[in-house]
């Protein structure tokens, strides 16, 4: 006990201190060192043995540790040192500051890393609004709303190859903006080379969201001290759902360019197919999220990012209802009004999606990838084990 409260005393001077670290930081840097000395959640998820490596915590350390947290909640619930409790430690939470902090700092460019701040559910809303608003309206002036059957002809009303340039550049950019932030991430984090165990079994980690267990197999605490799988359930059907819409549009793609293969397509058709079950697990999934992150325990995370998570949600949400409406309703004549609220949220998600809550998928790959491959490097430490 008097090691634990020296440490302690330590952890404080280094909050105090500072070292270039901002106060969020700090406050992981001093809980990391109450919890190594205490060291019971060890077998909680990677967190803990990845802290039992380092006796300091520098700012590459603690935003490493930060998105390596997958906010289970199960070592605040486990912590006999929690709020009331003076040491007051709160892991889940001050790893979510954190990792605010993560996003804002590694954003590309730099200058929008403040856009995390603004992208709340208001936002999303608005700007999903505006989007579809906008286009509703240039349907009106190039001919009328209502239109007669068209077939589900989509391309009658907005050309193809317009959609394609208009939609892939402004995905591209997300996808070039998150490529460098986590690349200036992995450059300050990474500790050593990609192998391919390493490589796939973090994979294996991401795909199974394998840490939103609590460690022990029975899920998260999300209200209460209570465990529930539902959170790693709604993550993996918005996970799937994602990626089997992706999936649609990259094997409509191929139709189109190398087959000459146009859409409409059939409803039995591999891109109708693989967008409708994705579509489905793009309702359930996000729904329930947003569901669970209403009812949360306002200790687990930060109440700051709420209006960021809610607005990625949402958008999610809406990306899969109004595609779904526009499958089922694309041959009669609202087919027009439809598609241009759905290319009007979609590109809102899209122009949104660098700067909101997708990033913490990207940078918790790159922090279970760093673990992956540092617990096969030998612990120079040998204070903890693994
Ligand atoms: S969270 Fe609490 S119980 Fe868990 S290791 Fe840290 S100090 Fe110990
Ligand atoms: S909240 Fe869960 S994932 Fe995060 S450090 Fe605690 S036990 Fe690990």
């Amino acid at each position: 006990m008097q090691a634990l409260e020296q440490l302690v005393g330590q952890a404080r001077d280094l909050a105090d201190g500072g070292i270039g670290l901002s106060d969020k930081e700090a406050e992981v840097g001093r809980i990391m060192k109450i919890c190594n000395a205490c060291r019971y959640c060890e077998g909680f998820c990677a967190v803990f043995p990845a802290m039992t490596r380092r006796l300091e915590f520098g700012k590459a350390d603690i935003h490493y540790l930060a998105n390596l947290c997958h906010n289970c909640g199960a070592c605040l619930h486990a912590c006999q040192y929690a709020p009331p409790h003076d040491f007051a430690v709160n892991v889940p939470q001050a790893m979510a500051r954190v990792r605010g902090e993560t996003y804002a700092s590694y954003a590309w460019p730099q200058a929008f890393g403040g856009l995390y701040k603004n992208n709340g559910l208001t936002v999303a809303l608005a700007l999903a609004g505006s989007l579809a608003l906008f286009l509703v309206l240039a349907l009106n002036f190039a001919g009328g709303i209502a239109h007669a059957p068209l077939s589900g002809n989509f391309y009658a009303i907005f050309p193809h190859d317009t959609l394609a340039l208009l939609f892939g550049a402004v995905f591209a950019y997300a996808v070039l903006a998150l490529g460098l932030g986590v690349r200036k991430f992995w450059r300050e984090v990474s500790p050593g080379s990609f192998s391919g165990a390493a490589t796939a079994e973090a994979a294996g980690d991401v795909l199974q969201l394998k840490y939103l267990d609590g460690g022990h197999g029975m899920g998260c605490n999300n209200a209460d001290d209570a465990f529930t799988l539902l959170r790693r359930r709604f993550h993996h059907f918005t996970f799937y759902g994602f990626m089997l819409c992706f999936a649609a549009t990259c094997v409509a793609t191929l139709y189109h360019y190398l087959f000459g293969l146009h859409a409409p397509y059939a409803l039995g058709s591999l891109p109708v197919l693989l967008g409708s079950v994705g579509g489905i697990g793009l309702l359930i999934g996000p729904a329930g999220l947003f569901w669970l992150n209403f009812k949360r325990h306002p200790l687990h995370g930060d109440a700051e990012q709420k209006p960021m998570d809610r607005g990625f949600i949402a958008l999610l949400f809406l990306t899969s209802l109004t595609g779904l409406l526009l499958l089922a309703l694309r041959d009669g004549p609202a087919m027009g009004l439809l598609l241009a609220i759905h290319l009007g949220v979609v590109m809102a998600l899209f122009l949104t999606l660098p700067y909101g809550k997708f990033a913490h998928g990207v940078f918790r790959t790159a922090a279970l990838l760093k673990w992956s491959i540092e617990k096969r490097l030998p612990n120079n430490l040998q204070l903890g084990s693994e």
